[in-house]
């Protein structure tokens, strides 16, 4: 007998029942930060809401699109053969320095060390996964999206994929959210993105307060909805890209921010998350941020932005899994965050081919990636108890049927999984081979054979 893997995850439909109660995702507009600092995406996309009417409907249309396709694909993948054959996508990068004094000129190398942090954590390459908690290591995922600095810019000429350029602007966070993207053209003491279909721009500069608070370490726009780039809203091709502030680039940048306060070098793999589409793991709910989530099924819900490294912290009592502070789309300091989800990597990777689909060259497809090493019913063979492990963190009632060689069911029983796990303990039954199959609510998620072997 051969087994059969089906990955279970949750419609999105599902996932709203589950957090009955108030689940307006709908970019809300307030935001409570706990700390000192931040990203800031989210108001980037209410100025532009004022600008332009209808842009977060687009937004968030697009992004319920990804969510849903990505979990089509993950489902479509895992029935084919339980092992995903993927492709590595090649993204041209160009970064843009901007700067008004000797310390905002950062040099090429610290620029470089940055492109290789990004590379290692959209490949889950970094060191520091080893990090990430045993209860999320099933659910950490791998974007296989590689970065390039541009070897030639938009003229045809041979580049560095590193411009420098001397600006008056004292800082391009004067305290409007309007003036931000100022950095984005010459007109305004920036520097103009090269074609933002084909090089991913950023923006290196000065974000600290008119008052030199610091407080903003970055923002970007996700993608908006393809269909709405022909829309008489919002043609800002030009402002597509990322902004990083200068003191948080790199893992040596001379400005030399605490470790255990910031987000340092590891903004840039924020930033570029929401570039390829991805909300802030607590969903952005303010004061409400139990019952709104970010729509992904494998980041648990939290209850606002986490700083630091609060690995005890449950911040939602209706769940019962720890926020995931692991998640570089949380505000974890540089040395806590670890990993996106294998939900997050779908969402980007569809964006990646969809809305920014001229961006992405295929480097190498059909990637064989090795087999689940996950056993999903074990030990096998077993003595008086079986386990089973599937990769979402919801809970549920799992139950397990076993059938003996005449095909007559011989155990039938149910546990509450809380994990990743669920524990079938004392079963009764003589020694010999069984067919075992995993309901969910009637619907089989798992089939495979077990021996039993000798009893106590
Ligand atoms: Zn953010």
């Amino acid at each position: 007998m051969t087994g059969k893997r089906q990955r279970v995850s949750l419609s999105l439909a599902l996932v709203m029942k589950r957090f009955l109660g108030v689940v307006s995702l709908a970019l809300i507009s307030f935001i409570g930060f706990g700390q000192d600092f931040h990203c800031g995406a989210v108001e980037q996309l209410d100025h532009m809401e004022h600008l332009y009417p209808g842009y977060k409907q687009s937004v968030n249309d697009a992004y319920f699109k990804a969510v849903k396709e990505a979990k089509r694909r993950n489902q479509a993948h895992q029935k084919n053969q339980g092992a995903p054959i993927d492709t590595t996508y090649t993204v041209q990068v160009v970064f843009h320095v901007l700067y008004r004094t000797p310390d905002q000129n950062l040099a090429d190398s610290h620029i470089i060390q940055q492109m290789e942090i990004i590379n290692a954590c959209f490949n889950r390459e970094n060191a520091d996964t080893i990090n990430t908690r045993e209860i999320f290591k099933p659910v950490a995922g791998n974007a296989r999206i590689r970065f390039e600095l541009a070897s030639e810019d938009p003229q045809g000429n041979p580049t560095t994929g590193i411009t420098h350029t001397a600006t008056n602007a004292v800082t391009f966070n004067m305290g409007g959210t309007s003036l931000r993207d100022r950095v984005k053209s010459s007109d305004t003491e920036g520097v103009d993105a090269w074609d933002t279909d084909k090089y991913l721009n950023v923006w290196v500069c000065n974000l600290r307060s008119t008052t030199n608070r610091l407080s903003l370490f970055g923002y970007a726009y996700p993608p908006p909805d393809a269909d709405f780039w022909g829309a008489q809203y919002f043609k800002a091709k030009e402002l597509q890209g990322v902004v990083l502030h200068y003191e948080a680039v790199g893992p040596n940048n001379p400005a030399n921010l605490s470790r255990e306060s910031y987000t340092n070098e590891k903004t840039a793999v924020h930033e570029f998350g929401h570039y390829f589409g991805l909300r802030h793991t607590w969903g952005d709910g303010g004061f409400n941020g139990c019952i709104i989530d970010d729509f992904i099924d494998d980041t648990p819900i939290s209850l606002r932005a986490n700083a630091g490294c609060p690995l005890d912290r449950n911040s939602c009592s209706n769940d019962t899994f720890p926020d995931q502070i692991e998640n570089y789309m949380d505000y974890s300091n540089a040395d806590c965050s670890n990993m996106f989800t294998q939900d997050q990597v779908s969402v980007m990777r569809y964006n990646l081919l969809n809305l920014r689909k001229d961006l992405g060259e295929k480097e190498i497809e059909y990637e064989e990636l090795p087999p689940t090493i996950i056993q999903n019913l074990y030990p096998n063979p077993f003595n008086a108890e079986l386990k089973y492990q599937d990769d979402t963190l919801i809970e549920k009632w799992v139950t397990l049927e076993l059938y003996n060689t005449l095909g007559q069911k011989v155990v039938e029983t149910k546990r509450w999984k809380e994990g990743y796990n669920v524990t079938f303990d004392h079963l009764d039954v003589a020694q010999g081979y069984y067919r075992a199959m995993i309901k969910y609510e009637d619907e089989v998620y798992f089939e495979t054979s077990v021996i039993r072997i000798q009893s106590n």
